[in-house]
């Protein structure tokens, strides 16, 4: 019998992808979807207009390439970051993952190595294993910390080309302080890389990596507008380091690799950045209901600085998973047993959320 398609295992593949499953977290069209940290607010109608304004016009040179340095995008996130920080010092792409593919196909690569502390972004390893990189595992504390003295440690018995900090972590949250960045820099020989995907939803007070930018020519901090932007369909990412380092991504990227649409909508969404984020103090909010409440019906939240919760004293997440999908609730199994993560979602959908917890 003729077969219509080949099995993937017929094909030359690459040795290290083999009986490799594609990644993602279930998309599922369920009325509450609280599984991958969107912003769930919609862009405000105000902002979309100019944002379709600024797409419309740039439509109209849609027949060119687009800037090849997005100088007016790279301007605006120096603008938006603050810390004295200019266009050399920015670089963006197709959400923060590509971006971290850039610093892997630059810094990492056959023969190197990357390390991060589990549990913490599960692209991480991906990402360098599809650039032919090795992975170590380093590990934290039992509550999900990282301390100056261990993690500085760890790097340096594994002696990694790339260092991830999660700051703060996903999938649990936890806050990291800077005096674990600097201690990891010192005892690291390789690029550093502070994933800042979710500093807006830190307490306000609080530094930003970006202040250990000055002196630090190997300390990179990334950042994504999927976040606390409602901005997770328009895929942009960006990062700030020192311009020389900069340089090296470029030697890496497809010439164009922003197209002029996303440039035009990123830049004009920037102009609108504090509307963008009048939602994050509603979300916070949202997000201490949930650690409050799960705690009251007798589970564990763990500290969060992000826009969601992990908690754990779950006997079956898998089971407690299915029955909140059941009642059209998407929350996320991200593997660590007992628990389960949730983001914060509007008022309502938390309340959804909460409810059919307390029912299960
Ligand atoms: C969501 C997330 C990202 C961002 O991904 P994008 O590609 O920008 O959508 C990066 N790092 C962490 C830790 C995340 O949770």
């Amino acid at each position: 019998m003729d077969r219509v398609s080949a099995r993937l295992e017929d094909l030359p593949i690459r040795d290290d992808l083999r009986g490799l499953t594609p990644y993602g977290a279930p998309q599922a069209p369920l009325p509450v979807a609280l599984n991958v940290n969107e912003n769930t607010h919609p862009v405000p109608a105000a902002v979309a207009d100019d944002i379709l304004d600024a797409v419309g016009q740039a439509l109209a040179e849609i027949n060119r390439y687009p800037d090849r340095e997005f100088t007016a995008l790279r301007e605006g996130f120096a603008d938006y970051l603050g810390h004295g920080l200019t266009r050399e010092q920015i670089w963006a792409a197709n959400g923060s993952n590509e971006v971290l593919q850039h610093l892997l196909q630059a810094f990492a690569g056959p023969g190197r190595t990357a390390l991060g502390f589990g549990p913490t972004y599960s692209m991480y390893p991906l990402l360098a294993r599809a650039t032919g990189a090795g992975f170590v595992a380093g590990t934290r504390a039992s509550d999900y910390s990282l301390s100056a003295d261990d993690a500085a440690a760890q790097v340096e018995r594994a002696a990694p080309d790339v260092v991830f900090l999660c700051s703060p972590n996903n999938p649990t949250g936890t806050p990291l302080r800077l005096d674990v960045i600097e201690a990891v820099y010192e005892a690291a020989r390789g690029i550093v890389i502070v994933d800042e995907a979710y500093q807006e939803f830190a307490p306000r007070d609080e530094r930003s990596a970006l202040t250990l930018l000055p002196g630090r020519e190997r300390l990179v901090v990334s950042r994504t507008m999927s976040k606390a932007f409602a901005f997770a369909g328009a895929r942009v990412g960006y990062l700030a380091a020192d311009p020389a380092l900069i340089d090296a991504l470029r030697l890496v990227r497809l010439p164009y690799h922003l197209s002029a649409l996303t440039q035009a909508a990123a830049t004009a969404a920037l102009r609108h950045a504090p509307t963008m984020l009048a939602m994050v103090d509603d979300i916070v909010e949202q997000r201490d209901r949930i650690s409050a409440t799960v705690s009251a019906l007798g589970y564990t939240p763990y500290e969060s600085w992000t826009n969601f919760v992990l908690f754990s004293g779950l006997d079956d997440p898998k089971a407690a998973w299915q029955a909140l999908y059941d009642r059209g609730i998407l929350v996320r199994d991200v593997g660590i047993a007992h628990s389960l993560r949730v983001t914060a979602g509007t008022e309502e959908e938390t309340s959804a959320f909460l409810d059919a917890l307390a029912s299960l």
